[in-house]
């Protein structure tokens, strides 16, 4: 469990030569979009058997010297981490709840027998990146500074066992409203795919989660939905998550059901603050199975109000139509965001941006 790494390492700073001149990085600011954009920096720390952690780095943002036979490359011993770093009314830069990135960084670790990082190097390394390049932070409506840690296994050796170093590395991404007028309602395809078995890697964030999940999404878009909706693996029933956000149901006598934590989905760090927040309101969330077939009947009886879909990327996305392979579509309340939707979106960005009271300590100061 534990790894030889020091409470805290010294991050040693190699400033960017030629970062990307003011102006330049200005007019990128403006409509950054999400995920092609990337700040001056990077951070990169070191692990090797027997030596743990070292040689912590603030460095230029650059290609990575990778022998073609390091792991990552052949069996796919990555894992990652996202989140958004914001500037908050007074200009200080904040991180949302990066303890919680930083445990759930290490139960991925755990199960693709990678070497856990202590969460304060984590949290630190999240701070060095905005540290040298906040001002990366896109100033526009909605606009976040997104930070991708990630960890790969970089020994070169084809045999299949555990690699004996690693690195790991923030990279930072300035994103723009991933909606820009508010969240539209998205239409899901229910998936003959699995995302992920009882006992397999469903409840870590690894690459090849994803890897198998685009065959299905792509699917989805070619008959022309949004995302797509995977059952469990076993039964092929219960409600599990979209590709990569969990899901919420709304019902007419006040209570919130989100798919329990059976193993094979993923702890999403928004779906936890939402339970938090929608009890706070004073709703009723229960952790629990939800099947298909209760799905369509509980949105054709109108018992069931509302679904949206979370995580950190778009925060809350309301889901207006279910379409079966088998049984054919369905439409959630009126098709379009819901209310409750709408009202629990805009508490948890109010807090993440530092407008409404912080009475959990989620909000992370970095000035
Ligand atoms: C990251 C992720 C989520 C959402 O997690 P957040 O911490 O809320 O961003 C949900 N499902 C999958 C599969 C994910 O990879």
């Amino acid at each position: 469990m534990a790894t030889l790494a020091p409470a805290s390492l010294e991050f040693t700073r190699l400033p960017h030569p030629a970062p990307l001149a003011l102006d330049a990085r200005t007019a990128a600011l403006a409509d950054p979009g999400f995920g092609k954009l990337f700040s001056d920096h990077m951070v990169t720390i070191e692990w090797t058997e027997g030596r743990g952690w070292h040689d912590a780095v603030v460095g230029p943002l650059a290609p990575l010297p990778l022998h073609p036979a390091a792991a990552v490359l052949h069996y796919a011993q990555e894992i990652f981490e996202g989140l958004k770093a914001y500037r908050l009314a007074d200009g200080t830069m904040a991180l949302f709840r990066p303890e919680a990135n930083a445990a759930r960084f290490n139960s991925s670790a755990k199960r693709l027998a990678m070497p856990e990082l202590p969460e304060d190097l984590f949290v630190e390394a999240c701070r060095q990146i905005v540290a040298v390049d906040g001002d990366w932070f896109p100033d526009i409506e909605g606009g976040s500074l997104y930070l991708r840690p990630f960890m790969i296994a970089t020994e070169a050796f084809l045999g299949v066992r555990p690699a004996k170093s690693y690195k790991f590395i923030v990279i930072a991404s300035p994103a723009g409203n991933y909606f820009k007028s508010g969240a539209p309602a998205v239409s899901i395809w229910v998936s003959q795919y699995t995302r992920a078995a009882p006992g397999g890697t469903g409840a870590a964030k690894c690459g090849g989660n994803y890897a198998a999940s685009l065959v299905p999404q792509a699917e989805a878009m070619a008959k022309g939905h949004d995302q797509v909706v995977f059952l469990d693996a076993a039964e092929h029933r219960w409600i599990e998550e979209l590709g990569g956000m969990n899901l919420y149901f709304v019902f007419d006598d006040g209570t919130l059901l989100t798919p329990a934590l059976t193993g094979t989905i993923l702890p999403g760090i928004t779906r936890d603050s939402l339970l938090t927040l929608a009890r706070e309101e004073g709703l009723t969330v229960r952790e629990d199975r939800y099947s298909i077939d209760q799905w369509r009947a509980d949105a054709a009886s109108g018992r069931l109000l509302e679904t949206f879909a979370c995580g950190t990327a778009a925060v809350v996305t309301p889901v207006g139509k279910v379409t079966d392979p088998v049984e054919g579509p369905f439409t959630i309340g009126s098709g379009g965001p819901g209310q409750l939707t709408q009202k629990l979106r805009q508490k948890l960005v109010s807090i993440q941006r530092g407008e409404a009271e912080d009475r959990h300590g989620w909000v992370m100061r970095l000035g």
